[in-house]
């Protein structure tokens, strides 16, 4: 890692009208200077200047796991001792650039520390760091496109053995247990596994239960791992055995929301009007109070980030961003469906990084 993504938080900073960007333990912590830090009691911050050089203010016991991780090499570190107290060593480091009027604190900061800050710092305006740091994440580098991609075909593999796992007198646990072997054999880590049969699929986030598959269950199966910091992000829906009445019509009118929803994503459309175009289709089948969440979210070293993919975001996707493709229809008691593909945009239209088919797949 070089300082490149530095530089460009430096600009953001600036654009923005800021002083400095404070950086908590986080994913905006890893993506700058490559830290992955614990969230501890303990403050560990770097401090981005608008003008100056990056300081990272680390617990001392820290120091070798910072210097380690390489984040010494692109900022100044200042380790702190039990006895010093850090929200002054920040302070401090901010009193060199003149009277700090604003600046950005890390949207998951411990909020002991914001109030800290704030006391220290009387007066001055604080704004969430994800406001400085959206378009910076959101549009991908061509290694990180490289890394979705790589992820993707992981979980396409995985997916490609669901059916088989799915069978009467199963449990969703049991299944899960399966999945999280396959998981693990093509990533680094398991980030999640939803396995949600029956009337559980009418639940978008439910996990996973005791409950028995039965014959005629659909099966939403979403499921994720991350593989060198990048998330995979995957749904598809399964029947065991047979395929219950109704799915397949309902199925067929979320196949099509999605591939219209695919198709929309080209450099320059409202993150609104591809969620339109998903939710249209939707609503003209008579299901649109049934599809109740936005159509996606950004995905790269964090499984939800920007650019949300949802009515309320005007604003336009451009090349280089990552995001997951994802309506769903769920029929309380009954069933629900969902199909999640992740999807890049390039400059002149859109790439998918998930290819297993979209149709339901019918188990045993
Ligand atoms: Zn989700
Ligand atoms: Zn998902
Ligand atoms: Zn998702």
């Amino acid at each position: 890692m070089d300082g490149a993504r530095l530089a460009r938080a430096r600009t953001a900073v600036r654009e923005a009208g800021l002083d400095a960007l404070l950086v908590g333990p986080s994913a905006d912590l890893r993506y700058l200077v490559g830290y992955d830090a614990m969230a501890l009691e303990r403050l560990t911050m770097l401090v981005v200047p608008a003008d100056g050089d990056a300081e990272l203010v680390v617990p001392a016991l820290e120091e070798p796991a910072a210097t380690a991780s390489g984040a010494a090499d692109l900022a100044g570190l200042r380790p702190w001792t039990e006895d010093e107290d850090p929200i002054a060593t920040v302070t401090q480091i901010l009193g060199r650039y003149g009277t700090p009027q604003g600046l950005a604190v890390s949207d998951q900061l411990f909020t002991v520390f914001t109030l800290r800050l704030q006391d220290a710092l009387p007066g001055v305006a604080f704004r969430p760091s994800g406001e400085v740091m959206r378009e910076l994440r959101a549009v991908k580098e061509p290694s990180e496109i490289a890394a979705l991609h790589a992820v993707g075909a992981a979980i396409d593999g995985v997916h490609a053995q669901v059916a088989s796992l799915l069978a009467p007198g199963r449990t969703e646990a049991e299944v899960a247990r399966d999945i999280h072997e396959l998981i693990a054999a093509e990533h680094d880590e398991v980030a999640f596994i939803i396995v949600a049969s029956g009337p559980n699929g009418a639940s978008p986030h439910h996990a996973v239960s005791d409950r028995v598959l039965e014959r005629g269950d659909a099966v939403v199966v979403d499921i994720g791992g991350v593989k060198d910091g990048y998330y995979s992000d995957m749904t598809r829906d399964y029947a065991v055995e047979v395929v219950p009445d109704g799915y397949a019509e309902l199925h067929a009118v979320l196949e099509e929301a999605q591939e219209r929803a695919v198709a929309a994503v080209a450099p320059g459309v409202a993150a609104a009007d591809i969620d339109a175009a998903a939710r249209r289709t939707i609503e003209a089948a008579g299901y649109g109070d049934r599809f109740i969440h936005r159509t996606g979210h950004g995905i790269g070293i964090e499984v939800h980030e920007q650019p949300y993919i949802v009515a309320s975001n005007t604003a336009p996707v451009t090349s280089g961003m990552a995001f997951s493709i994802e309506p769903g229809i769920y029929i309380p008691g009954r069933y629900g469906a969902r199909i999640e593909d992740i999807v890049v945009v390039t400059d002149d239209g859109v790439a998918r990084v998930n290819h297993r088919p979209r149709e339901v797949l019918v188990a045993g």
